[in-house]
Order: C-alpha cells, then sequence, then structure tokens
C-alpha cells in the first residue's frame, strides 16, 4: 500500500501517539555508571576534559554511589587508581588495593544494595608504565606478554571478586583471559560470579580523556598489539567467539557511537547478555559541544543513548548515567 492510504505520520501527530509505537526504550536500570577511585580522604577532584566526572576518595566514592542508587541507576563499573604503580601491577591485586578496598565499604552499605558493582580488571592503571600487561625488554624492542600478564588479571579478578564485585569485567584484551579468569574464581569459591568480557575492545582514539581520568596512558608505545583494529568486524565476531567459549557469561563492547555497526552484527549473531560503553571521548566530544552551544544537551545526550540501545546493547556503560537517568525520572 502506498500513498496517500498509506500515511506514515499518522502515527506520529501527538507524543502519546509516538511513546505508543516507540520501539526502543531507555531505563535508569540498564545504565552503568563508571567511577575512578583515588586514595586520601574529601577528595573529589574533577577531570578537566570530562566536566561532571570526578577522581574521588572512597568516602567521596560511597556518596555518589548513593546519588546513583537513588536516581535507580543499574550499576557501577570501578575504576582504581592506586598510590603507586609498579612494573607486576601489584596494585591491582593487592587485598588492600585501592578498589577491593572500596567494594568492601560499599558491601558495608544498605543504601548501595540496589546496585550492581562491577569490577573493572586491568593492569594498565597498576602498572608503571602503563600498559594492560606485563611488559617484556630487550634494548629498543618491547613486548606486552600474553601469558605471564594473563596470570596476574586472573589473580586480580578473584581479588576484586573476593572484595565484593557482584561482576568481574576484564578489559585488557589478552588471549585466554576468560577462562583463566573463570579458572581462578572458580577455585577461589566465586563460582557464582560471572564474567563480563569486554570481548571486542577497539584500539581507539576516543579513549584519550580515559587516560586522563585514570592516569594510564601508557608511557611509551600504544596497545595496538592488543586491542582490535578499528577496521575488523569479522575479527570482532572471532574475538565474542573465543570468549564464550572460554565462558563468558555477558558482553561489553567498546566503543560504542563509531562501532554501532558492531554493537547491531554481534547482537544479532550471539544471544549473551550485551552492554556497549560510551566511552570518555564519546562524552567529552559531546560535552564540548554543549559548552559551545553547539548541540542541546538532553536532547543530544539521549540519542547518543537510543543509538546504542536501538544498536542492540542491552545496557549501557555512561558517563551520563545520572544525568540521564534524571531525565528518564
Ligand atoms: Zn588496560
Amino acid at each position: 500500500m502506498n500513498f496517500p492510504s498509506t500515511r506514515l505520520r499518522r502515527l506520529r501527530r501527538t507524543e502519546a501517539m509516538r511513546s505508543l509505537v516507540r520501539e526502543t526504550h531507555l531505563h535508569p536500570g540498564a545504565l552503568i555508571y563508571p567511577l575512578f577511585i583515588c586514595p586520601g580522604e574529601s577528595v573529589r577532584k574533577e577531570i578537566g576534559s570530562m566536566p561532571g566526572v570526578f577522581n574521588l576518595s572512597i568516602d567521596e566514592a560511597v556518596k555518589e554511589a548513593e546519588a546513583c542508587a537513588a536516581l535507580g541507576i543499574g550499576g557501577l563499573l570501578l575504576f582504581g587508581l592506586p598510590a603507586e604503580k609498579d612494573e607486576q601491577a601489584t596494585g591491582a591485586w593487592a587485598e588492600d588495593g585501592i578498589v577491593q578496598s572500596a567494594l568492601r565499604k560499599f558491601k558495608n552499605s544498605r543504601a548501595l544494595a540496589p546496585l550492581v558493582l562491577i569490577a573493572d580488571v586491568c593492569l594498565c592503571e597498576y602498572t608503571s608504565h602503563g600498559h594492560c600487561g606485563v611488559v617484556a625488554r630487550d634494548g629498543d624492542h618491547y613486548e606486552i606478554e600474553n601469558d605471564s600478564s594473563v596470570a596476574l588479571i586472573a589473580k586480580t579478578a578473584a581479588s576484586l571478586a573476593k572484595a565484593g564485585a557482584d561482576i568481574v569485567a576484564p578489559s585488557d584484551m589478552m588471549d585466554g583471559r576468560v577462562e583463566a579468569i573463570r579458572d581462578a574464581l572458580d577455585v577461589g569459591g566465586s563460582e557464582q560470579i560471572p564474567v563480563m568480557s569486554y570481548a571486542s575492545k577497539f584500539a581507539s582514539a576516543f579513549y584519550g580523556p580515559f587516560r586522563e581520568a585514570a592516569d594510564s596512558a601508557p608511557q611509551f608505545g600504544d596497545r595496538r598489539s592488543y586491542q582490535m583494529d578499528g577496521a575488523n568486524l569479522r575479527e570482532a565476531m572471532r574475538e565474542i567467539d573465543q570468549d564464550i567459549a572460554e565462558g563468558a557469561d555477558m558482553l561489553l563492547m567498546k566503543p560504542a557511537m563509531p562501532y554501532l555497526d558492531v554493537i547491531r552484527a554481534a547482537r544479532e549473531r550471539y544471544d549473551l547478555p550485551m552492554g556497549a560503553y560510551q566511552v570518555s571521548g564519546e562524552y567529552s566530544m559531546l560535552h564540548a559541544a554543549f559548552q559551545r552551544g553547539w548541540l542541546e544537551p538532553e536532547r543530544a545526550m539521549m540519542e547518543s543513548l537510543l543509538s546504542i540501545r536501538r544498536a542492540g546493547a542491552d545496557f549501557i556503560v555512561t558517563y551520563f548515567a545520572k544525568d540521564a537517568a534524571k531525565v528518564l525520572g
């Protein structure tokens, strides 16, 4: 049937009508807010390139988390800035590590009970060189070692689960980490803790502002020998296949907006719960435009999130979580 018998505008005439036929919805429970936890007390240091996002000491992080819980946000993704860094990322798996300490505090708060606490698992915030794994050097040449990194990553995941993480989320992109983490969790009595794998994480310029937030910029080289080439969709599917075979319970796609096609392809192919991470650069880019008055903040924010949901993500990790939850009421 064609025009004039079919008039698609009939269903767009009022907000009530549009609401009735809306295909994609956002809700606060499917938003996850990242927190950057730093040492000290009463520390609340804004990240220059990410307005409204802070490095928070544990006491301040508790307040931020309580605000998230009150808004009905689904969960938090925790990153740590340790007091000291070294070649072996000791702070990542130390029992009194910064995120482990925060998790124990959070678990003691009744107000935070509705939040799913997700611990990012990686070494880059904890290594002195800022790479996500162990570095082997030979003169000018260096290599990010896979298997020795995986051993430390698995140890980190087990330690975070023991401290109270509800989900562990490896973001390192080493081969074989999901299986190693699953084994370490099971051996450590955390067999009920799911692994959310950053299965297809692309080497992206859009992570720039995060490196200021997490103080994790590599001191030399880049991450292209472990993170994926942005040109490769089929390889992303192979990464996901592998992580599922190794026991991943959920997937996280990263970044979101420049890779919506990858999210869509994964949604069509896999039945695992899947989230997408609207990364720091996506947030900063929009905020830069807001500051100049070039984009309408609320509408642009909600449209960016809706695009990620429509592409197929069940949930979204976003620095807009609090602002969006307020809009969604
Ligand atoms: Zn990393």
